[in-house]
């Protein structure tokens, strides 16, 4: 058994220490704020198990400049943050064929599959199984062009399982009444779920991981050195296998190893409300405006935008209080007032595939970041699939699509 040192208390190092642990191995986290806010906690709490189709798709480059010109519309990219970005959209960009979406789109299927079969056990054994709400998804259209132009995308997806069940917009307001009558066509993904709360899952995660006998260390990683994870005070953690799950902030940390990895902040926004007028049963996702509204306990989420401007600069909360005006479209009833406004870093690849696996430099050290939309999804498969590397074991899933040195 192994000293596993773990930079990241999110959800992905979380379910890793949980994985390793049940393995025997003894294991250290350290984050700069173990319970602090991070992605893991201001999602939009579904367990999107259809999200297999990469962010670049054939077409999409002429969609890209309408979306830039709305300063709060579904994209923005902030013109300081460009020239650090060309890389990565160049890389996006490539992604985009039919062949790269074909290829990207199987490999999620692969990792989506056993999503259940990883995160069910560890909700049971959290005793937080009545937490998670297996009702599906409502993906919601106000034009029929709209709805037409998303069949390729379904068909895609059914191809590798999906269900999508059509419907017309009487249809859903019967599923959903509080849906306006902008509402023309819907399509409902019964394998979705969504969670009461995905910060209160990730507070208990944290506990049992500690109760387990993991050590959690408050510190800022700088850098692998040898073999400990330094810390901004000087400290050294040893170690004899690393992981890093550092989220969008794992690209500077494996770069202390030699090791480039594209992993960007693509950054979003919410506003949670907790009195919204709006009663919904399921997570509904408004497909043309790309953003969900999600029914939490403590209230109506609304969220989504992919506003790129890197890991320092400051939020821009008019992006929450636009969602909320855009859900107010289709949610007649939605009261905007009261609610709290967020911004989370998504962890994103330029072809939309996490990075799982290896160092390309150093096999000791593991990587285990990049999860962009799907992360919460991938929380516990991720941390399966690095405790078998660690173990020797043969992994379930062919890794090589993730593997880190496709950025090399
Ligand atoms: C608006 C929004 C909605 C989303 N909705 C969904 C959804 O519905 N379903 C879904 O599956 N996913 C969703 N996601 C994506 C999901 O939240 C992320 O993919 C996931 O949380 C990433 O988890 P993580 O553990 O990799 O990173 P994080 O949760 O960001 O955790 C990384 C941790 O590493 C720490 N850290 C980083 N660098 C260092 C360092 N050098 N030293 C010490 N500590 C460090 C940070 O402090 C942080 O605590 C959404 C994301 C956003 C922003």
């Amino acid at each position: 058994m192994s000293h596993v040192v773990i930079v990241g208390t999110g959800i992905i190092g979380l379910s890793t220490a949980r994985a390793l642990l049940s393995d025997g191995h003894v294991v250290t986290l350290v984050d700069r704020n173990p319970a602090g806010d991070k992605a893991s906690f201001g999602n939009a709490g579904g367990l999107g198990v259809t999200e297999i189709v990469p962010a670049s798709v054939p077409g999409l480059i002429w969609k890209i400049p309408g979306w830039l010109i709305d300063p709060l519309g579904p994209l923005s990219l902030r013109p300081g943050h460009f020239p650090k970005l060309v890389p990565w959209l160049l890389r996006f960009m490539k992604s985009g064929s039919r062949q790269e979406m074909l290829r990207i789109t199987s490999a999620l299927a692969a990792l989506t599959a056993p999503v259940y079969d990883d995160f069910l056990p560890m909700l049971d054994e959290l005793g937080m199984s009545h937490e998670l709400h297996r009702v599906g998804a409502l993906w919601v259209y106000e034009t029929e062009a709209g709805f037409a132009a998303d069949a390729t995308d379904r068909a895609l997806r059914r191809s590798h399982g999906g269900i999508f069940e059509e419907m017309d917009g009487d249809e859903a307001r019967r599923l959903e009444p509080a849906l306006g009558k902008n509402v023309v066509r819907a399509a409902l993904t019964p394998q979705w779920s969504h969670f009461s709360d995905p910060k209160r899952v990730m507070d208990r995660l944290r506990e049992q991981v500690a109760s387990r006998g993991g050590k959690i260390v408050q510190g800022e990683a700088v850098a692998i050195a040898g073999t400990a994870v330094e810390l901004s005070d000087g400290t050294k953690l040893p170690f004899e296998r690393m992981v890093i799950a550092a989220g969008a902030w794992s690209a500077r940390l494996a770069a202390t190893i030699g090791d480039r990895v594209m992993v960007e902040s693509e950054r979003g926004y919410n506003i949670t409300i907790p009195d919204s007028g709006v009663c919904l049963t399921r997570e509904v996702i408004f497909a043309e405006r790309k953003f969900v509204a999600t029914p939490m306990d403590i209230g109506l989420r609304i969220g989504g935008a992919a506003e790129f401007a890197g890991l320092d600069a400051p939020a821009n909360y008019a992006r929450s209080d636009a969602l909320a005006a855009l859900a107010h479209l289709y949610l007649p009833g939605l009261k905007t007032e009261g609610g709290t406004r967020w911004m989370g870093h998504r962890p994103t690849t330029p072809d939309s595939l996490p990075v799982i696996g290896p160092s390309s430099n150093r096999p000791d050290v593991i990587h285990a970041h990049g999860h962009s939309h799907i992360g919460l999804t991938l929380g516990p498969t991720t941390g399966r699939l690095v405790a078998d590397l660690i173990a020797g074991r043969t992994t379930a899933i062919d890794l090589a699509p993730f593997s880190a040195s496709r950025f090399s």
